[in-house]
């Protein structure tokens, strides 16, 4: 036997994959730490959420429902869907992932957004595609950029609204334009992780589509406004044909016993959504004004319909500069370099107390830069 000189060689479409760098969670040793850089609620969960996912503690031994039946007939009856054509993920990431699997390979392209999530690239190279990146309007979504980026080879579009890392939201007649003028043959991917945010007069139409369409797939999370991050609970909606594409490659078991429980009990606590809605709407409006308040300084909010915003800076103060500064006071925020976004910083919002806290230390760091 001769001994291996090399050890296994991984595809060369998994080597170009830049890895996903999470917002951190920790600061300086000892430090009492806000963490505003992943987008979590600030309020929690719900309490009907927490109380259900403790009933799972008599059935560790036991695989979940395989089907997430129960979690699926709760998210149908909510939104007025087909139980059958709801599909469920290890967070709504896993069914990116799924769409980019099931739907392009290696020779196909793959469209999105300058400043999209993160993930769509690396779904993209994952399965060996090729990542297509349309220009941005002033940080928003522009259809017209996406749709001249459409080529024969196009096999999956994801569109995130309103989107992360901008906030930025595009409204219903855009959305209905991009999906009109798409061949049919492209899947057209609505990430709306930050919906329940929107007021319900925002609705971009996209599960209204995916209920007709025979291309489009929407996908939400229960990491954001319900505040199960932990859980890793995402669901999407679409054409039963295409759900049953996702079917085959998703894993089975990927939603555990106590994230489906909680989930249910989540989607039925309406208050607690509102409430995180309310808090939400209120502190990001007074989060921009104070921005604005700055804006001579070189600050610049970008308008965000979601549970954060995208800051840029202009002046003295640069983005890095400000997310160290913020670091070193115990603020996580996320500076997005790598997304090339070196002169924007994505701040969450959190409670009342960490929102006024950081932004006393940003008005202080912005002071004495000058
Ligand atoms: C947070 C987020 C997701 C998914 O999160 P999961 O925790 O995997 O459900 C998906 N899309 C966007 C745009 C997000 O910001």
């Amino acid at each position: 036997m001769t001994e291996p000189t090399k050890s296994p060689r991984p595809k060369d479409w998994i080597m170009g994959i830049a890895p996903y760098v999470p917002g951190r969670s920790t600061a300086g040793a000892g430090r009492k730490v806000v963490k505003l850089s992943s987008n979590e609620n600030p309020l929690g969960t719900s309490p009907k959420a927490e109380a259900a996912f403790e009933t799972g503690r008599g059935s560790l031994s036991r695989y979940p429902d395989p089907g997430a039946t129960a979690l699926r007939e709760a998210i149908a009856a909510k939104y007025g869907l087909d139980p059958a054509r709801v599909i469920y993920g290890t967070g709504s990431d896993e069914i990116l992932h799924l769409a980019a699997g099931a739907f392009a390979g290696v020779g196909d392209e793959v469209l999105y957004v300058r400043y999209g999530f993160a993930v769509y690239e690396i779904a993209t190279r994952r399965v060996g595609a090729t990542p297509v990146i349309a220009p941005d309007a002033d940080y928003a979504t522009d259809v017209d950029a996406l749709l001249a980026a459409v080529t024969p080879a196009t096999r999956v579009v994801f569109v995130a609204n309103p989107n992360n890392p901008t906030g930025t939201y595009t409204p219903a007649a855009e959305i209905a334009r991009l999906h009109a003028a798409l061949p049919a043959h492209v899947l057209l991917v609505l990430d709306q992780a930050y919906a329940e945010y929107l007021a319900a007069d925002e609705d971009d139409g996209g599960l209204a589509l995916a209920r007709t369409a025979p291309n489009v797939l929407v996908t939400r999370t229960f990491s954001k406004i319900y505040g199960l991050a932990a859980e890793r609970i995402g669901w999407g909606y679409g054409p039963a044909d295409v759900i049953e594409a996702l079917h085959r490659i998703r894993a089975p078991f990927n939603v555990t016993s106590a994230g489906q429980s909680a989930a249910i009990a989540a989607l039925g606590d309406e208050d607690f959504v509102a409430h995180s809605r309310a808090h939400n709407g209120e502190w990001r409006d007074w989060f921009r004004q104070e921005i604005e308040a700055m804006g001579n300084k070189g600050l610049r909010a970008i308008p965000s319909k979601a549970n954060f915003v995208l800051v840029t800076f202009a002046g003295a103060l640069s983005a890095e500069a400000a997310y160290e500064g913020l670091m070193a006071e115990g603020y996580i925020t996320r500076w997005l370099p790598g997304q090339g976004l070196s002169e924007g910083l994505r701040v969450t919002i959190g409670t009342e107390q960490e929102t006024r806290g950081l932004m006393a230390v940003l008005r202080g760091l912005v002071e004495a830069a000058g």
